[in-house]
């Protein structure tokens, strides 16, 4: 439907893009196609698919029409020509390094990266003859000098998990394309192509996470890759097809399309009130520092302001008393759930360094700007005066010191 009309909002391409009930009898919800397989109407209309000299559908890890409508929908909202579903954010971030990098190949990358990501690197593409750099993005200069003949990625996260440390993308875009061969990858899972749209500030392909705020409601685990058209089939037929299979179920695709639908209205929710919880917890006297980009203390606020519509729902912070209060923190919290994952209507804590990043050795955590104390929050989709009750109520337990046998013992006296 909306595909005549370019020029509509998000939330509306959100809704309507790629779809018209009237070519699926009516149907306002698109179909699920549960078919591993599609017929072919002759041998040789099968031998032109094979040989790419036909379009159309003929097996699901290759295509699939409910993934092809979820595909088309994202690479409108990303701005991006095309897009590749996979199975998992891994699965999407996997593919794209397997396709693009080649053994004597370089690949740069930002400080801090989610924990599986660093490991891919690490114990993955690293074993293979790629060489890994890790480089500063914030500081332009590391990064030209950084920058070698062979230097064929550079991949950042912007804001990063878990600290939120921002990458301008633009700037980093036009030292990367300065030199030939070089495909910046930005994984946008924090914000969001609502709240954040790399390829419009010089990126050439985005992945995310879709298992947190695009799909939104932690029921899925799901990828995606979004580029160029040329971009998108290289990663597909290599990365997707034969070197990971990591497709994702047109099930999951549905649901993820279900999940775009509301985007802008829970990514608003979400922001709002995680500013509120940021601000309760800069007010407390029992937290050491928090980190959100829509705090004027945020040290790269101005760039937050630019880059981003809005600050985001995740926060990292830290309490007097490191980890043990950390941990007393997180046992005290009522209505925020500790679980890992992000992005979804329900509030979750967790601690990266003994959970979504214990990839890291204890060494690295303290090199790539990973603190042992840090907390991370994702403000979900609550009533804020319940997200800051329970907030409150667990401060309150880490601000007094831990009850003395003393006083317990008066207590039971009494
Ligand atoms: C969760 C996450 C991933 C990995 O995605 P999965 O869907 O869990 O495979 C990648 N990048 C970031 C920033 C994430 O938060």
């Amino acid at each position: 439907m909306n595909n005549k009309h370019p020029a509509s909002g998000f939330s509306t391409r959100a809704i309507h893009h790629g779809y018209d009930p009237k070519d699926h009898h009516g149907a306002l919800v698109p179909p699920i196609y549960l078919s591993a397989t599609f017929a072919f109407p002759t041998a040789e209309y099968g031998a032109a698919c094979f040989a790419g000299e036909a379009s159309g559908h003929f097996y699901t890890r290759i295509s699939n029409p409910t993934l092809a409508l979820l595909e088309s929908r994202m690479a409108s909202l990303e701005n991006g020509e095309a897009a590749v579903a996979f199975s998992s954010g891994m699965g999407a971030i996997a593919a794209t390094f397997w396709t693009l990098l080649r053994p004597g190949d370089e690949i740069i990358v930002s400080q801090t990266l989610y924990g599986c990501t660093f490991a891919l690197l690490h114990h993955g593409i690293g074993e293979f003859g790629i060489q890994v750099r890790h480089v500063d993005l914030t500081d332009l200069a590391a990064l030209q000098a950084a920058l070698s003949p062979a230097t064929r990625m550079i991949y950042c996260e912007t804001p990063a998990n878990p600290n939120l440390r921002l990458i301008d993308i633009a700037a980093v875009a036009e030292l990367a394309h300065r030199q030939p061969n070089i495909t910046l990858v930005v994984d946008n899972t924090y914000c969001t192509p609502y709240l954040q749209r790399p390829l419009e500030l010089g990126a050439d392909v985005v992945v995310h996470s879709a298992t947190k705020y695009l799909s939104g409601h932690g029921d899925i685990t799901a990828g995606i890759a979004v580029s160029s058209h040329a971009l998108a089939q290289r990663i597909r037929l290599q990365g997707l097809k034969d070197l990971t299979g990591a497709v994702m179920s047109p099930q999951d695709a549905s649901l993820l399309m279900r999940g775009l639908k509301t985007l802008a209205l829970r990514m608003d929710r979400h922001c709002s009130s995680a500013q509120a919880v940021a601000e309760a917890l800069q007010a407390h006297p029992a937290v050491q520092w928090v980190t959100y980009p829509g705090l004027r203390s945020f040290p790269q606020y101005a760039l937050a302001k630019r880059q981003m519509k809005l600050p985001g729902g995740m926060i990292a912070f830290e309490l007097k008393g490191g980890i043990e209060m950390g941990r007393r923190f997180m046992n005290a919290l009522r209505l925020f759930t500790r679980a890992v994952s992000l992005g979804d209507a329900e509030s979750l804590a967790q601690h990266p360094a003994s959970m979504t990043h214990s990839t890291y050795t204890p060494e690295e955590r303290a090199q790539h700007g990973i603190s042992e104390g840090l907390v991370r929050l994702s403000v979900g989709l609550e009533d804020v005066a319940d997200l800051l009750a329970d907030v409150h109520q667990a401060l309150a337990k880490c601000s007094r010191p831990s009850v003395r046998p003393a006083a317990t013992a008066a207590h039971v006296l009494r």
